[in-house]
């Protein structure tokens, strides 16, 4: 029987994540702090355990897929976390929790032997569903070779270095190019509108042009104009990629302008629309200033004012 890899985190991401692993024929020993998020793998090839530790104690690698670099830095060096583990040889980190921390985590479980290669995903929550990520791994040669078979059933894995925390990098400046371009498509939608055009025929134009990218091609058309905004990746998450790519320019001086801009304007949404709202929702901050909406022709009617 093949070892089971531990998974920790059955989030949004891990839980397609560990599914996909299931589906591959792997086994797994999972740990969650939420009941429902544990429940939905109920009568599948899973130990649960009911504790980071005891994850740590059955596998030898371990997948995180957690939300702050606060919870993983618990879960990884707290404690009681996965570094006291009996059994533990390598840890590695699927979560965005940016290149700072990854080396401080990194240096901590290398001190006691245990491996780490950070591969944070891009590629949202449908992707995760079909395996059709994009990995960002980093870490040392061995270590990445041992769980490359692993990762590739998630998606295109691309090692990107070797030092802790390059693979958190990369993944930042992803995540500031994504959050820029919803956020200015988000303007310029909402302007169009204003200026009384179609939407539809907006985005049926811009992506025959220049303008197009992920949010024209696909957030807007699929998210925004029907109304429903279930992306599967929270504002709140957004806003935290957005300040550790701030810090990380800080870190290297290198003024960004439109980031810190944007970064602002994610703030702003978090207070103004909510954290646990999807990103997409960032077109409302900027439709309720504007006063009107990008909706499309598929979209629920408007709930009739009270
Ligand atoms: P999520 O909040 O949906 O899921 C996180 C899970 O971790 C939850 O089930 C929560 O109960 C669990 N958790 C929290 N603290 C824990 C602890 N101490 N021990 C065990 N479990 C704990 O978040 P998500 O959207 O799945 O994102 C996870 C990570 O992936 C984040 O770093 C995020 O930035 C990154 N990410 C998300 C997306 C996306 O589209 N949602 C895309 C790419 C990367």
């Amino acid at each position: 029987m093949n070892e089971p890899i531990g998974f920790i985190g059955l989030g949004s991401m891990g839980a397609p994540l560990a599914s996909r692993l299931l589906d591959t024929g792997h086994s797994l020993v999972v740990h969650d702090v939420r009941p429902d998020a544990l429940a939905r793998f109920a009568g599948r090839d899973v130990t649960v355990a009911g504790s980071v530790r005891e994850v740590a104690d059955a596998a030898s690698i371990v997948l995180v897929s957690l939300p702050t670099p606060d919870i993983v830095r618990a879960v990884a060096t707290g404690p009681d976390g996965l570094i006291g583990g009996d059994r533990i040889r390598l840890y590695v980190d699927l979560s965005t929790t940016g290149p700072i921390a990854a080396r401080e985590i990194g240096g901590a479980l290398a001190a006691r032997g245990i491996g780490v290669v950070d591969a944070p995903v891009s590629g949202g929550v449908a992707g995760a569903a079909v395996g059709k990520l994009v990995l960002m791994a980093a870490g040392a040669g061995p270590d990445v070779a041992q769980v490359l078979p692993i990762l590739a059933n998630l998606g295109q894995v691309e090692v990107v270095g070797e030092a802790p925390g390059m693979g958190q990098s990369l993944k930042l400046i992803n995540n500031v190019l994504s959050a820029t371009h919803m956020a200015i498509v988000s303007e310029a939608m909402v302007l169009g509108v204003k200026a009384g055009l179609d939407p539809e025929v907006m985005l049926t134009v811009l992506n025959k042009g220049s303008g197009r990218n992920t949010s024209t091609e696909e957030r807007f058309p699929k998210f925004v104009l029907p109304r429903t905004f279930d992306n599967g990746f929270s504002n709140a998450l957004m806003r935290k990629d957005l300040k550790l790519c701030m810090e990380m320019a800080e870190a290297m001086q290198v003024p960004m302008w439109v980031g810190t801009a944007v970064d602002r304007l994610w703030m702003q949404t978090v207070l103004q629309i909510g954290p646990n709202e999807n990103t997409t929702t960032i077109v409302k901050t900027i439709e309720q200033w504007a006063g009107v909406e990008v909706r499309g022709k598929s979209a629920a009617p408007r709930a009739a004012a009270a």
